[in-house]
């Protein structure tokens, strides 16, 4: 995994690499992704630098968690199986 510093999504986090935000907290940005595997395939990015998904302080797992069950799937419109969480 890249280091803090040669991170992609912390470059992207910290505006070094202009991208067009979908959503935007305190803690989390959301982008769609550049490779598509679906319609509206979106990443959910932590603005702090994480290595993996068990790096997530509880509070922050939180705000993610409820960030998902609110999110709605563009093919169905519902919140369907088709939204993953990685
Ligand atoms: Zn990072």
């Amino acid at each position: 995994m890249a280091k803090k510093q040669d991170c992609l999504f912390c470059k992207i986090a910290k505006g070094k690499i202009p991208v067009k935000k979908v959503k935007d907290s305190d803690n989390f940005f959301a982008i769609l992704d550049a490779n598509p595997v679906a319609k509206g395939h979106t990443l959910v990015i932590p603005k702090k630098h994480l290595v993996t998904l068990l790096d997530i302080p509880n509070t922050l797992g939180s705000e993610l968690l409820k960030s998902r069950k609110k999110s709605r799937c563009f093919s169905c419109g519902m919140n369907c199986g088709n939204l993953f969480l990685f």
